[in-house]
């Protein structure tokens, strides 16, 4: 185990903090102020490589380990998860830019996914088959595939690793991880965890890095697990690079383009919640958030003003602030991917309904004021000279819109990731509600508001999709419950308890009594 430094910008690779090979480096970037918040070596194969070669070198004293002795490493990261969740959820906020009560939720599914995966190191494991020959004992043993690369998205920065890592480690692997460029000031909290927690040499890795950092993990002959969570374009491209290589197996959780169905049995006052919270918190920059309201005719013109009446009143604000229920977008370019989706709208013939994309300079909440921590281990005093500016930061307001269904518009089809969210009147029972909701090439969050039994049976039972809600918003994952869409947006993998099966292999095992 490395000495951890105030400022271990590199990578950490064979329970070293090591500078890259590389000479590049990247800032991370505060999305509420432009501010950097710190510097980071971009990771290179060269960087990959070590990393790769230290898991593989570390794994056959790893797997030797029982379940319940790999699993007190991560409950020493479980501890540290909860006594430090107020600071870690400041900084998933600063870097992520949202909202602070998001932020701590981060942290608190990170330490429920270690407590999960670690607690699961307890529970039987494999099955005990009855032999067709008296005098033979049969079962099926799981066994650890081997190096488990792990490539996650900004947008769960603390939370989804977890969901990866924490499996594959229980279950006997071990990983090197790329968070994402976005996010590396979490990725190097999440390694100062594993360190601190004494992890055994090589058995966590942590390169930071962009897409070709990913690309020459998923290349490599020596992985044997790919685990990425991020967009269906990416996802697409690992999972068919990864079919292509036998033995080798990859795990996608991909974007979604969910929906909400409002019955004409619906009460509005609940679909009205669902759909605010499901389309604008987290700025709508969750994979489980809502795009699409589907309403039906005999209450769609009284959802519609009271939807477009919060839309029009919601505000942005100061991540780190309590109050605030939708901070910035993560980066520039994410700014303009959302823009082009309004106009894409616009041009398929929607009627906008609240365009506040643009905020006006007066919407903008005021500039900060205190000190905050930054990644280096030290602090900035608020304002222009040290946080920052809001007017450099990458603030979006709500876009709704209507429009008339149509099986060709992409504006239906495709995931904006953003607040950008389109009213659909449909007429007609819940068989024509499933035909709007189902026709996208996704398939993964999605919920129904009805008062009518059947109506929610059919959803659960029809509706293409991974994670189904009754009553509720689409967002809100559980760790217990697989997390994991269907179509597009995953591959038969879904994260949390279903992760078990992608991280090891079935052994049936035969003995003879004889
Ligand atoms: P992204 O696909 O751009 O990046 C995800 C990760 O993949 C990053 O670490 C990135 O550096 C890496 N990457 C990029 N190109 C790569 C390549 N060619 N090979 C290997 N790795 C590569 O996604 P993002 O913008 O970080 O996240 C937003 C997307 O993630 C949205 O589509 C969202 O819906 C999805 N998402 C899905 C889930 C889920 O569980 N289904 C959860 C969160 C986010």
């Amino acid at each position: 185990m490395g000495n951890q430094s105030t400022n271990p910008t590199g990578h950490y690779v064979d329970g070293e903090w090591i500078d890259g090979r590389g000479s590049e480096t990247f800032e991370s970037e505060d999305p509420a102020t432009g501010e950097s918040l710190g510097t980071f070596h971009r990771g290179t194969d060269a960087d990959v490589d070590v990393a790769l070669e230290a898991a593989t070198a570390a794994f056959e004293e790893w797997r030797a380990l029982s379940h319940p002795d790999r699993a007190e490493y991560l409950w020493d990261v479980y501890h540290e998860l909860r006594d430090r969740h107020d600071e870690l959820g400041e900084i998933v906020t600063r870097e992520c830019g949202k909202e602070i009560s998001e932020g701590r939720a981060d942290v608190t599914e990170a330490w429920h996914m270690v407590e999960w995966a670690a607690g699961n190191a307890r529970h039987p494991h494999g099955d005990v088959v009855p032999s067709e020959i008296a005098g033979k004992d049969a079962y099926m043993r799981r066994k650890p595939r081997g190096v488990v690369g792990c490539i996650t998205p900004w947008n769960f920065p603390i939370a989804i690793p977890f969901w990866h890592v924490a499996v594959a480690l229980v279950e006997g692997n071990t990983v090197v991880w790329k968070p994402a460029e976005q996010t590396p000031w979490c990725g190097q909290v999440v390694a100062e965890l594993f360190d601190d927690a004494g992890i055994p040499d090589g058995v966590f890795n942590m390169v930071q890095g962009y897409g070709d950092a990913g690309e020459a993990i998923v290349a490599d002959d020596r992985v044997d697990t790919v685990l990425f969570t991020g967009s269906a374009e990416v996802g697409h491209e690992i999972a068919s690079t990864v079919g292509g290589e036998p033995g080798k197996l990859a795990a996608c959780e991909m974007g979604g383009k969910n929906a909400i169905v409002i019955t004409e049995h619906a009460d509005l006052e609940i679909a009205l919640q669902a759909a605010v919270l499901s389309s604008f918190k987290t700025t709508g920059q969750r994979c489980v958030s809502s795009e699409r309201l589907i309403v039906h005719t005999d209450v769609y013109d009284e959802f519609k003003s009271r939807f477009v009446d919060v839309a029009e009143r919601i505000a942005v604000g100061d991540p780190l602030d309590e109050e605030t229920f939708m901070g910035p977008a993560i980066e520039a370019d994410h700014v303009e991917k959302i823009r082009r989706h309004n106009d894409l709208a616009r041009e398929e013939g929607a009627t906008v309904l609240v365009d506040r994309f643009d905020l006006e300079p007066s919407e903008l909440p005021e500039s900060p004021t205190d000190d905050v921590a930054t990644a280096d281990g030290g602090t900035t005093d608020g304002g222009a000279a040290g946080r920052g500016d809001f007017a450099d930061g990458h603030w979006v307001g709500p876009f709704v819109y209507e429009i008339e269904y149509d099986s060709d518009l992409r504006c239906l089809r495709e995931e904006s990731f953003g607040p950008h969210v389109a009213l659909i009147e449909y007429d007609g029972d819940i068989d024509r509600a499933l035909e709007i909701h189902d026709d996208t090439p996704y398939g993964l969050a999605g919920a129904i508001v009805s008062e009518d039994y059947r109506q929610l049976n059919a959803f659960r039972d029809r509706a293409e999709l991974g994670l189904a809600y009754a009553n509720l918003p689409c967002i809100g994952a559980e760790v217990q419950l697989p997390f994991g869409g269907v179509k597009k947006s995953g591959n038969g993998f879904p994260s949390a308890r279903e992760v078990i099966e992608a991280v090891t292999d079935r052994t049936a095992w035969t003995i003879s009594n004889e």
